[in-house]
């Protein structure tokens, strides 16, 4: 959608809103729908080829508003889940269908999925110690408790661990910033015995440093035999599923009790909007379900009605399925796999051209959209390259630490980049460097 097209219908949009407001009365407060009503009036998939705005917006009124009130809100949500994990090719029992025993949901972010996760797991592992020596009380077995994660790991998974009051340890990662099964076994031997018990392990794809995966297929069959719930955190590779080339390197999510991304990353939904899905979603709604009875309803939970209260911590929600639906349908399958496939195509450009320049290394590698690179020197004339860079306020960088090594992060982002600015940020990160090393050797000299 162009500029012109979004001035149009966000003005058409507006009308909506005030014709539905000025007309109120003349509906309903509260819909006849039955449960499940509004799965078959959608399709089963996410459509290949683009549809037009006019044909997204037509169904609002036919299958949205009959079921306004909420049901439409939960049911439009848990078929949303089921398009976008078929969109990742996600193993059958993560869907929801009619009858499934798993399912997706909408959470706010990454930090809030991982938490979920640790915190179902938690309550999971509880029970099952309690069943085997109810002499435990539940904060002595929380005391014993231990979850893992990869060195890479994002912050957010540490602070789950705060958040639930477990320990948590880092799983060294090798060469390439991954974690291998071996590595998790050594640290899960020496905990089990000092008489801890492992609980949850957090696998990455694509770390937020580097973009380097953990080795699913190593860590996941492991995960399983120690009874350790694996959480898979792809919250922005996880878009790049949606391309067959790039699906390999979900393998093993097979092994996961749950997984997620945010499309609000990398799949043009507006933020927010990060996708979980669970195996089992009894295990989350045995976790958290509580029934006072303003919030009992006449229906139980099933593959047809979900009640997302159970699967996180906010009661009330909004209904963000909706940004998924209409930029699922407007862009087609296609459409969203040639703009993730245009991105990496652009990280590969730039890799070249850091290449070429003898000045400069790679310093992993590049996979997706994200290209770490650094001037060969110390850490120091790196910071002041990316001080310089960032000062000019031309392109942004955003640097990290890759062990001991200062690295400068270059990621592609926006729905408009074009090859012409992959050259340009280029061309200026070259000039800056040329300008930085004259300085910087003349100063060395001088010293
Ligand atoms: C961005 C990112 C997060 C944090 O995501 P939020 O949705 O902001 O919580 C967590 N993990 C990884 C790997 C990320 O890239």
């Amino acid at each position: 959608m162009d500029a012109a097209e979004f001035r149009k219908r966000g003005k058409e949009m507006v009308d909506y809103v005030a014709d539905y407001l000025e007309k109120i009365e003349k509906r309903q407060v509260f819909p006849d729908v039955e449960p499940g009503y509004l799965r078959p009036l959608v399709a089963d998939s996410a459509p290949q080829d683009p549809e037009s705005f006019e044909d997204v917006f037509k169904d609002i009124e036919k299958i949205i508003m009959p079921g306004a009130a909420s049901p439409a809100c939960t049911e439009l949500e848990t078929v949303m889940l089921d398009w976008l994990g078929k969109m990742v090719n996600l193993p059958k029992e993560f869907l929801a269908e009619k009858d499934g025993q798993g399912g997706g949901v909408i959470q706010g972010s990454a930090s809030e999925a991982t938490l979920i996760a640790l915190l179902a797991a938690r309550t999971k592992i509880i029970r099952q110690v309690q069943s085997e020596k109810p002499e435990l009380t539940e904060a002595e077995i929380m005391g014993t408790l231990v979850a893992y994660a990869s060195d890479q790991a994002h912050s957010s998974v540490e602070r789950a661990a705060l958040i639930g009051a477990v320990k948590i340890k880092s799983v060294p990662s090798d060469d390439t910033f991954s974690v291998c099964g071996s590595a998790l076994k050594k640290v899960l031997d020496e905990d089990k015995a000092a008489g801890l018990i492992p609980f949850f392990f957090c696998a990455t794809l694509g770390t937020t440093s580097c973009c380097s995966f953990d080795k699913l297929l190593e860590l996941g069959p492991l995960c399983n035999k120690e009874n350790i719930w694996m959480h898979i955190d792809a919250a922005y590779a996880g878009s790049a599923f949606i391309c067959p080339e790039f699906r390999h390197l979900l393998n093993g999510v097979e092994f996961a009790d749950s997984f997620n991304f945010n499309p609000h990353k990398w799949l043009l939904v507006n933020f927010d909007c990060s996708a979980m899905w669970v195996k089992k979603r009894s295990d989350l709604i045995g976790a958290f379900k509580l029934e006072p009875l303003y919030l009992q309803h006449h229906h139980q939970e099933s593959g047809l009605v979900t009640d997302y209260r159970h699967w996180q911590i906010p009661l009330g929600r909004r209904f963000r399925s909706l940004k998924l639906w209409f930029v699922l349908r407007m862009y087609g399958v296609r459409g969203l796999q040639e703009h993730i496939r245009k991105h990496i195509r652009l990280s590969h450009q730039f890799e070249h051209l850091v290449l070429q320049d003898e000045r400069f290394e790679i310093c992993a590698e590049v996979v997706l959209g994200l290209v770490c690179f650094r001037l060969k020197g110390s850490n120091e004339l790196n910071e002041a390259l990316l001080k310089s860079i960032n000062d000019a306020k031309k392109i942004h960088l955003v640097p990290c630490h890759l062990r001991e090594k200062f690295v400068l992060r270059f990621a592609v982002c926006s729905r408009t980049v074009e090859s012409t600015h992959i050259k340009f940020a280029w061309q200026h990160i070259s000039q800056l460097a040329t300008d930085l090393l004259k300085t910087w050797e003349h100063n060395h000299h001088q010293q």
